[in-house]
């Protein structure tokens, strides 16, 4: 299996187009073509995680902070750290990829899986994304409207949530009169011609709408099709930021603090306090996220568990909604689960024997000091 093939597969569940407009994902270093022997998970590349990846014999390396993030003007592997990992990546004949704020915006992607490892029921986004959705409309004959919706279907067209297939079929009549240069596919050149046609109205995500209309043109049986393209106001409902969700059993806000640092692994988070006794409802989402806040609170969320929350940020929200800053690294790492058993699920179809590891070093950069000696500070 090449590793073009692995990343097809990723990119539909995470769909590039998704990311965030300034952000790095794809393909960072390496062929595509290269043929895959072990698959190495890791949230980022650091020295070592490529070590342990180069030790174990892995030629994929799929991480979700980009390895490019900040350009990268000088190769210098003497003074720049990150040229010196690249040339080690391409020494040894690895492909890595990285899948960051398009894994963050997916459905079972990193906010989803930190819903799950909090054991949130009904999860939901926090925030869909915004123009992101167009509406495409052609007009087809009807012997060929089955080609040409599928066309659209098969480049992504028509997904709404759990739906697929969605389209919207109105019958009326189309008219034209073809030059002395045309084909028509249906009537006489040269003739005002009245044929019944079919409008097909489906949705679909921005990032697909080029191949869909290729692929639609492609099977339209007329020389010049006739469509429109809209794009819409609506929110794209397979996409967003964050997730939100219910716990089995409210809990105190003593109990839920406990239930997160149980959940995730650790043993240290910062919050403020909120307004409600039970936590019941709780946002999360994996990494930076306090932006959200006031989506977190105007959703009726009784606790938000994010990270990288600055000191007025918690003040914004005190006393309003429990607010956890619960680590980046510790909110997002969860996440690699979600594409390991993914990946496990396409190789297993695909009758491939490529294993996945997963880092078992952390990249964590963040450290916690417990003060020694006697003198502890109240
Ligand atoms: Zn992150």
């Amino acid at each position: 299996m090449t590793a073009r093939e692995i990343i097809t597969y990723l990119e539909n569940w995470a769909p590039p187009g998704a990311a965030w407009e300034r952000d790095n994902v794809g393909l960072q270093v390496g062929s595509a073509d290269r043929k895959v022997n072990k698959i190495f998970l890791c949230l980022e590349l650091t020295e070592n995680a490529l070590n342990s990846a180069i030790a174990n014999k892995c030629n994929f390396i799929f991480t979700h902070h980009p390895l490019i993030f900040h350009p990268v003007y000088k190769f210098d592997t003497d003074k720049n750290p990150k040229a010196k990992l690249i040339q080690q990546i391409l020494k040894n004949d690895i492909t890595v990829y990285s899948a960051h704020t398009n894994l963050d915006f997916t459905k079972n992607g990193v906010s989803f899986e930190l819903a799950k490892s909090l054991s949130l029921k009904n999860i939901r986004f926090l925030k869909n994304l915004d123009n992101t959705l167009s509406k495409l409309t052609v007009f087809v004959p009807e012997e060929a409207l089955e080609k040409v919706s599928g066309a659209i279907f098969s480049s992504g067209g028509g997904v709404i949530g759990e739906y697929k297939k969605c389209s919207y079929l109105v019958n009326g009549t189309g008219t034209f009169e073809g030059s002395d240069e045309t084909n028509p596919a249906v009537g006489t050149k040269g003739q005002f011609e009245k044929v019944p046609e079919i409008r097909l109205e489906v949705l679909i995500s921005n990032w697909n709408l080029p191949a869909a209309i290729r692929s639609m043109i492609k099977a339209h049986p007329y020389e010049e099709p006739a469509f429109d393209i809209y794009p819409l106001k609506n929110t794209n409902p397979n996409f967003g930021m964050g997730a939100v969700g219910e716990l089995e059993k409210p809990l105190t806000e003593d109990e839920f603090l406990n239930h997160v640092c149980n959940s995730l692994k650790i043993n240290n988070l910062r919050y403020t306090s909120g307004k409600r006794k039970k936590i019941k409802t709780v946002a999360v989402c994996g990494g930076s996220c306090s932006d959200l806040l006031n989506e977190a609170i105007g959703s009726g969320a009784d606790a938000f568990v994010t990270a990288d929350i600055k000191y007025h940020t918690f003040q914004d929200a005190e006393n309003r909604i429990l607010f956890i800053d619960a680590g980046h690294y510790e909110t997002e790492i969860l996440s690699l689960n979600a594409v390991k058993h993914k990946l496990e699920k396409f190789i297993s179809e695909k009758k491939e024997n490529i294993k996945i590891l997963k880092y078992k070093g952390s990249t964590n950069p963040v450290k916690f000091y417990n003060k020694k000696g006697e003198n502890q500070i109240a």
